[in-house]
């Protein structure tokens, strides 16, 4: 110890996540962080010297958990008072201090992707100075597929979304930064890296120079050992020719892009504020068909938003027959203190009707996929092998789909053609074939 006190025992850290991905990958840096300060994880938050909780405020039941979370660490905070309780992620606004006052035996504030309050913290109890320990942050366990954030905060601001508020503006990692990491990352065995932003394809408009994702994509690409690359999420109005033409022309790119329309009404789009309408998506989706024919595309959608008729819901319907995605997440909207929604858009469809909708679009798109899926019979695939589960190998297609193969050689990380024999809408199951 700097001071010659006698040292507490900082050993064990558990991070609890909740949320997007972008939660994930801020998870898995500060566990690189954790890891290369010596500590250890352990799989119960009871037992762990520092307790890091990921938090989440997309959706009311996201923070509904994170609040039941924090919760059942008071009293272990009160048994323990020497042990770190950390709270991280969307629910840390600039002020902490409304959290402060409900929660006051959590130690350290951290808002999204600021390690240095817990870390500082770390350096003061352990006897260093964590500056510097910061630099090309990788996940402890790198496995065959990682996330890498390439672009962090969102300067749209969308009616229903709090992320701008609590991620803050747009900021680009120079180029250089993320194939740094990427190599490090391939060096470790991974094979495949999803490049992540909030709105990944504004990606380096606020950097000097204004390079563009389909720069990053062309300089991701040349990192040697590395065989696919992905990026998530892209916003219909930031998606330009050159990105689509990358995606087309370099190979290690996946056939595959995450292109929200969230709804198929223009009245719903612009009191959303997504500065497109439904026929804008329609036709780049038919640009991108043109230039990639094997795309395939996810996309999410919100049902019961303030003003959502029954016509207007009708309407996000037709745009899933007609452009029959490859995955759609859907929520029922719920109402998120601070946005521009709750404070000027009544809540007006109700719960009842938002569930039907709900429902009613999950029903459609099981049936659409279903259908997909059943015209893969027969086809050979091209499967990265990212793990086992009950007795099986599990992998994704360069267009994200999940497939299942029984097979007793050791795959894992292994490119391999299987042949579909069975399909459902959720996943497609085979064998490897030469
Ligand atoms: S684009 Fe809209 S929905 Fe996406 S993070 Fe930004 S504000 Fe939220």
């Amino acid at each position: 110890m700097r001071d010659g006190t006698k040292r507490p025992e900082v050993q064990t850290y558990h991070v609890w996540t909740i949320g997007c991905q972008m939660n994930r990958a801020d998870s898995d840096r500060l566990e690189g962080a954790l890891v290369q300060l010596g500590l250890k994880p352990t799989p119960s938050p009871r037992d762990a010297d520092v307790v890091v909780l990921n938090s989440c405020v997309v959706r009311q039941s996201a923070e509904d958990r994170v609040v039941g979370m924090l919760t059942s660490l008071k009293p272990i905070k009160s048994r323990h008072p020497q042990r770190i309780v950390a709270l991280m992620g969307c629910m840390v606004g600039p002020k902490a201090d409304g959290l402060r006052d409900r929660f006051p035996y959590v130690d350290v504030f951290l808002r999204p992707q600021d390690y240095h309050p817990l870390l500082d913290l770390l350096g003061d109890r352990l006897g260093f100075d964590a500056e510097g320990c910061l630099e090309t942050l990788t996940p402890p366990r790198a496995s065959v597929a990682e996330l890498v954030p390439v672009i962090h905060g969102c300067d749209r601001f969308c009616t229903f979304c709090i992320i701008p508020y609590r991620r803050g503006r747009q900021r680009s990692r120079p180029i250089s930064e993320v194939v740094r990491e990427v190599e490090l990352l391939a060096a470790r065995g991974v094979r495949e890296v999803t490049l992540l932003g909030q709105t990944v394809d504004a990606y380096g408009h606020d950097l000097p120079d204004r390079p563009d994702l389909a720069h990053l994509l062309g300089a991701v690409h040349q990192v040697e050992g590395l065989e696919r690359i992905r990026f998530l999420t892209s916003h219909p109005s930031e998606m330009t020719q050159r990105i689509i033409d990358a995606v087309a022309s370099l190979d290690k790119v996946c056939e595959h892009c995450n292109l929200p329309f969230q709804a198929g009404d223009d009245d719903v789009l612009r009191a959303m504020r997504r500065d497109y309408t439904a026929d804008d998506y329609r036709r780049l989706v038919e640009r991108i068909r043109a230039r990639v024919p094997e795309a395939s595309i996810a996309t999410d959608v919100i049902v019961g938003f303030p003003g959502e008729s029954d016509i207007a819901f009708h309407r996000t319907l037709q745009m899933l027959e007609e452009v029959r995605f490859d995955k759609v997440h859907v929520a029922a909207y719920s109402e998120r203190p601070g946005t521009i929604a709750a404070r000027k858009l009544p809540d007006d469809v109700p719960n009842q009707e938002k569930r039907r909708r709900l429902d009613e679009v999950e029903a459609l798109q099981e049936r659409l996929l279903t259908e997909a899926n059943a015209r893969l019979l027969g086809t050979a695939q091209e499967v990265l092998v990212q793990g086992r589960k009950k007795g099986k190998w599990w992998g994704r297609t360069r267009g994200d789909k999940l497939v299942f193969l029984e097979d007793p050689r050791s795959l894992l990380g292994k490119t391999v053609r299987v042949q579909v024999q069975k399909t459902s809408a959720w996943s497609l199951q085979g064998e490897a074939v030469a």
